[in-house]
């Protein structure tokens, strides 16, 4: 077993015992990031790009060696490919109205899938209302992954977008993304992933994933709110216009027109989140000083357990596969009789922060049949006995409700 009980004393949220299974949603920071953040807002700050004085330059420095960082984590050679936005959502929305409203029109096919977040649904929804194009969605297999005959025989020449998840929320499941990505680049198409979580979890090279573009979120990575990536190849960033408008995007303006900046800035309108560039930058060297692949060996011995030990208390269903063949740490569970909120109380009185709900994925809970799960959710700082912990407030609730 992968042993990373040490790390969790560089969390002080943890300091007080919860059981903290809820990274899915937002992880935890630890302190390295939370002091690199204050020695340089007390230190180094000042806007950036703008001043000629020498705070500006050294925080303009550090927002661009972030960038840069960025760009060396996921085995992107050309550091403005990455464009630093608010998260993975901001990301997708970016793809989706800069790239979607001037590519995309009537008779034209955007293909999605069934088991997205709604930041990869609702944003392909508004453009294709906007555009005419049609939406369409590749459905979930009975087993939850995704069904790649079905995408073969929907893709086409008409197809010109798809956008799919890299892992899913509430299934943990990890569609072969360069498979998908090699079959549409034949059909002509660009391909979107939401990376959310993905890239926290799994070592990500942008090159060997085959996708145009990618999204993910600085605060399920150990980093700050408020900052998150859109990569994109440069010949599919160059076919993009920006989403938003105002400072520091433009080369020129006049009270009529305006051109743009060079890539990425262009797409960067407005004062950045620079504070918390330099905590995502600290996030990333944390996460190298463990090594990708030991998370994500640590995780799935995570999930590997939680699979057999949730799986055995009765009554219980996994929602999600029930291997640990291509998916990742997340394991969504039903209790038969229980509804999922009370059970998310019942675990919290036992310390375990689990999440609850449809996990903004409403299509996916249609599909299910369910609506709602709960779902625990493993990272750096978890350990068996958090899913010990999981596993008796299961027990428990079920005692609650009167079964054996
Ligand atoms: N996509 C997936 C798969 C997610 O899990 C999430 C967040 O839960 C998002 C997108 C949205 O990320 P953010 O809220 O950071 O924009």
């Amino acid at each position: 077993m992968t042993d990373l009980s040490h790390l969790k004393a560089d969390f002080p949220v943890l300091e007080n015992g919860v059981h903290f299974l809820d990274s899915g949603a937002s992880s935890q920071k630890p302190i390295p990031v939370l002091e690199a953040m204050d020695r340089f807002a007390r230190t180094s700050y000042a806007n950036v790009h703008r001043g000629a004085y020498k705070l500006s330059v050294a925080s303009t420095e550090a927002y661009e060696a972030a960038r840069r960082r960025v760009a060396e984590f996921i085995g992107a050679d050309n550091p403005s490919e990455v464009i630093f936005v608010r998260g993975t959502t901001t990301a997708l929305n970016t793809v989706a109205f800069g790239w979607g409203l001037e590519n995309l029109q009537e008779g034209d096919r955007i293909l999605s899938t069934e088991i997205e977040h709604h930041a990869n649904l609702v944003p392909w929804q508004m453009v294709a209302k906007r555009t005419g194009a049609t939406l369409d969605h590749i459905p979930m297999t009975d087993d939850f992954r995704l069904d790649m005959e079905a995408y073969e025989s929907m893709i086409g020449p008409d197809v010109k977008i798809v956008t799919v998840t890299g892992m899913s929320n509430v299934l943990g499941t990890m569609p072969p993304v360069r498979q998908i990505a090699d079959i549409a680049h034949r059909h002509g198409a660009r391909v979107v992933v939401d990376a959310a979580q993905l890239v926290p979890h799994v070592r990500v090279n942008v090159s060997d994933l085959g996708a145009d573009f990618l999204a993910f979120s600085s605060h399920k990575m150990l980093g700050p709110t408020g900052i998150g990536v859109l990569w994109g190849r440069m010949d599919a960033l160059e076919e993009t216009e920006p989403f938003e408008g105002g400072g520091e995007m433009i080369s020129d303006v006049t009270l009529q027109s305006a051109t743009w900046a060079e890539i990425p800035h262009r797409f960067e309108a407005g004062t950045p989140p620079i504070i918390e560039a330099v905590g995502f930058h600290a996030a990333i060297d944390y996460l190298e000083s463990i090594g990708m692949e030991k998370i994500f060996e640590h995780d799935m011995e995570l999930t590997e357990i939680a699979l057999q030990r949730v799986g055995d208390v009765p009554g219980v269903s996994i929602q999600g596969p029930n291997n640990t063949i291509d998916r990742g740490g997340v394991v969504s569970m039903t209790m038969e009789g229980v509804h999922a909120h009370d059970l998310a109380t019942i675990l919290d009185e036992g310390g375990v922060a689990v999440r609850a709900g449809h996990h903004c994925a409403k299509p996916l809970m249609n599909r299910m049949g369910v609506a709602a799960t709960a779902r625990a959710s493993f990272y750096v700082y978890n350990t068996e006995q958090d899913i010990d912990a999981l596993v008796t407030g299961l027990r428990r609730a079920r005692e609650l409700f009167g079964m054996s």
